[in-house]
Order: C-alpha cells, then structure tokens, then sequence
C-alpha cells in the first residue's frame, strides 16, 4: 500500500470503525485515484477524496411491526444520503438480516461512482433494513414495508431522493412501500423505481440489471474479437439480477449452467436452457422456492448444498468460460477467483456488488482478463432506474424496445468510459481504475464547481 492510501486508510477507519465492507471499497478506490490526485492537486486542495468518503446524511431509525401471531417486532432501518452533486440520491434498499451501517456505506459509496458512470443525472444513496422478508407471509411483509416508509417517507422525494430494489426488496415490497408513500402525502409521483407496469413502472427494469451485466461482458470480448456465442457460463445467485442474466445469456448464444441460493447451487452441464428458465423464474418469483427444487425436477442437474467448512464455493470450479457472480459482496474468494482461472474462466462481469474480495480482483487485473467490476457491469440496473424517472417525469411509458436499445447504449458507454479513463492514465485494459476514475471525474468537477458544501 502507498503512503497515500495508508494515511486516507488510517483517517478513514478511524472515523468509520468495525465497517469492513466500507474500508474495503473505500481502499479499491483511492488504490485507483492515486495517480488522479497527483496529476490534479485541485481535487487534493478542496479535499473532495474526503468529502466523497462522508455521508452527506445518514438517517436510521426504528421500525416496529407486529407479526402474524400478534408479537411486536422491532427492526432497524436506514438511508444512507452520500453524495448529490449530479442529481438526487439514488440506490437500492436492501431487506437482509446482515444489513447494517458499514454494508449500506459500502453500498452508497459504490453507488455514487456507478451512477457517475450511467450518463444520467443520479446522486448516490443506498438503504435498507436487517428486516428478513424469508419465511414471512405477504401480510407480515406488508406491515413491515408500511411501517419502515412511515418513517422513510420524511427523508425521501422525487427531486430529492428516490429509491429503488436490491437483495429482498423486488416488486412486492416496492409495491407496499409505494401505496404507503401515496397514503402519507397524498401525492402520485416517481418516488420509487421499479414499480409495477400498471402504475409507473418501466419494462425492462426487472431485467436491466442481469441484461446489463451480459451486454457489458458482451463489449468487453468484442475487443478481443469475440462473442458469447457458444461460451459457457457460471452464474451465482437466482434471484432479480442471476434470472436476467440467464435471460441474456440465452438470448446471445451462451450456455448458463450453474445458479444458486444462499442454500447451495446447481451444476446443469446439459445448461439451463429456455423451458428451464422459464421453470426457474416460477419457482423463484411465484413459489419463492429453493434452488435444490430444480435437481429435482431436472435430472441432468447436480444439486449441492453449501458446506462452510471448504474454503472455497465449488460452483466457482467448473471448466467455464465466463462466470456472472449475481448473489452477494465477497462470494469469490482468492482461491474462487484462482479456480475461475484454472478452469478457463477469462470473463468476469459482475452483477452483484463487489463479489471479489480484493486478492482475487488484483489476480484477474494481474492476468490480464476481461473483469467488469460491479460499478460497470451492474450498473444497467440503476440507469434504467433513470429512465423509469425521466418517463414519470414525461408522464410517458417507452416501449420495450425503445428501454432495451437505450440500455444497451448506455452500457457501451460506460464501457467505452472505463476504456478511455484506463487508458488516459496507463492503465490500459483495467476496467477497475478506469471505473473508479470516470466515475469520479464528473462527480469531483461537479463538487468543485459547487463549492464547498
Ligand atoms: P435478490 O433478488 O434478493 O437475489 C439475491 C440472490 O442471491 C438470491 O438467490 C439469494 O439467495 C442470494 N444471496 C443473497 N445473499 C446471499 C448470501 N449472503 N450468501 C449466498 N447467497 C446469497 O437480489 P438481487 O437484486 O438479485 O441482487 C443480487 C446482487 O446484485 C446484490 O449484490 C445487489 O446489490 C446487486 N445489484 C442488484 C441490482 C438490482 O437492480 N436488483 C442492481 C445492481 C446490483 P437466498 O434467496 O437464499 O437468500
């Protein structure tokens, strides 16, 4: 570590302690930024590494629901406000029972860099609460998302904050969360994305993140002359974002075989094909089921629980060649990210949020693969949250083509970004530092612009 990122590292764990998630994505940006700062002392001098790394705002507060046998529950919930200087807060809400502070920074952190990178006007911002929606009915989901947006619903708007799904908020919560927003203001506007298609909602919002992270993978081969066509895939994950970039997957003439759940995986070596597909979104959208119901309905498929005492995730072990992690933070590992490479693996986009811990991304940059960092590759699911704002604010709906070609636009230029940012400052190929500086040059000059505030 250089001198640099060691003192920004000691100041900024100093002042965010026991928030592991936050320092580690804190580190992999200003490990990029060095060399920006240095080339321009204006960034330096007005403090603005610093300034990104404060939450404008943090709001937690309580959220107590009773439950269907008539216990009162308390939860915590949170926003993380971080940064507005292109446009207002924007990012998911996260329902899990491993949320807390450190993993909602992290989450805005990153979010602020990606929404830079998506061309649209998008501050940063990121929620959530450690409520768990699994095992729960739709009466008691219900109650909960009524009772954490009567506190939310002060913070929020549709000019100043406007938040959208991420891990156990999809478009049941968002539902809940919306009437109760309308039933508190009485007033019918774009405060959330991914709403549903009858009221406010885009298409292809469902699919954007997934489609996002394929169209991403699909520009980064096309500059080594290649295709998807015909390429083995591993995808981790079978909720909004894996589903999607199964879809995608497909749709360009690869073969996804393997998805999973925080249970275990399959392994379908005869690939997840359409009819398959079709079987998964069922199971996992309508019978909120678990992913071991897929080896038994299809035989060609090996089901296999996770077992924590490996240290490594076998579904990550198979020869392939290009993986999708679509689950969660750190779920490649060093020795994943080793295996991904013995196996043949030399595409990695990701459309979860920081998947691979820090030793695996510097062995993927180091051999020189294709790797889309999340705040790329992932980044189509918030862009098309964009686009569900700008039709809300046109009181317009966009067909699906029309959603899909900007979508795929946008993803080629965020491509096209992480390329030149690289490149401008001799990096060439490396999609984390060309990321990490397009997506703070225009939120820096925008601070600078704005003063100090
Ligand atoms: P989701 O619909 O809730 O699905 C999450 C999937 O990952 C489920 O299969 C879940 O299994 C699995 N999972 C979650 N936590 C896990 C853990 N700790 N260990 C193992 N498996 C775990 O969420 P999602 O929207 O697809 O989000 C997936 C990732 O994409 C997250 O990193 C999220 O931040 C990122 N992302 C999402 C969007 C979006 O538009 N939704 C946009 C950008 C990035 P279980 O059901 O068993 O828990």
């Amino acid at each position: 570590m250089s001198a640099f990122v060691d003192e920004y590292m000691a100041w900024l764990k100093a002042r965010n302690p026991a928030e592991a998630e936050f320092h580690q994505a804190a580190e992999e940006v200003a490990e990029s930024l060095e060399v920006v700062l240095d080339k321009n002392p204006k960034y330096r001098e007005a403090k603005v590494l610093e300034r990104i790394s404060e939450p404008e705002r943090v709001i937690m507060f309580r959220v107590p629901w009773v439950d269907d046998k008539g216990e009162v529950q308390v939860n915590r919930g949170f926003r993380i406000e971080m940064n507005s200087a292109i446009g207002p807060y924007k990012g998911g809400l996260r329902f899990h029972p491993t949320v807390y502070l450190g993993m909602l920074k992290f989450l805005a952190f990153e979010q602020v860099f990606k929404n830079s990178l998506t061309t649209l006007p998008m501050g940063g911002g990121k929620g959530g609460s450690d409520f768990d929606p699994k095992g729960k009915s739709d009466l008691e989901v219900m109650k909960f998302c009524q009772a954490f947006m009567t506190e939310l619903s002060r913070h929020i708007g549709q000019f100043t904050d406007v938040p959208a799904g991420d891990i156990g908020v999809g478009g049941r919560e968002i539902g809940f969360l919306f009437g109760q927003y309308k039933k508190i203001r009485n007033e019918f506007v774009g405060v959330l994305t991914g709403k549903g298609l009858n009221w406010g909602g885009s298409l292809i919002r469902p699919e954007a993140t997934g489609y996002g992270a394929v169209y991403f993978a699909a520009e980064m081969l096309t500059t080594r002359g290649e295709t998807l066509e015909g390429k083995t895939c591993l995808v981790s994950g079978s909720g909004n974002v894996a589903q999607y970039a199964i879809e995608k997957i497909l749709d360009l003439g690869g073969k996804p075989v393997t998805c999973s759940d925080s249970g275990g995986y399959i392994y379908d070596e005869a690939g997840i094909d359409r009819d398959k597909h079709a079987f998964l979104l069922e199971l996992k959208n309508v019978k909120r089921g678990r992913i071991s119901e897929y080896a038994d309905k299809y035989k060609s498929a090996i089901y296999t629980p996770v077992d924590k005492a490996k240290d490594y995730n076998p579904l990550w072990d198979h020869r392939a060649d290009c993986a999708f992690p679509s689950a969660t933070q750190n779920e490649i590992s060093a020795k994943d990210a080793a295996n991904l490479l013995k196996n043949g693996v030399h595409v990695v986009s990701e459309g979860a949020n920081m998947p691979t811990v820090p030793e695996g991304v510097n062995l993927f940059v180091d051999k020189g693969i294709l790797y889309g960092p999340g705040k790329a590759a992932n980044a189509g699911g918030v862009a098309t949250s964009g686009l569900e704002m700008s039709q809300n604010s046109l009181r317009l709906s966009w067909t699906r083509e029309e959603v899909d070609a900007r979508l795929h636009g946008i993803m080629k230029a965020i491509h096209r970004q992480c390329v030149e940012a690289s490149a401008a400052y001799g990096m060439e190929g490396n999609y984390v530092a060309g990321a990490n500086i397009a997506g703070f040059l225009k939120v820096a000059d925008s601070m600078l612009d704005q003063g100090v505030v």
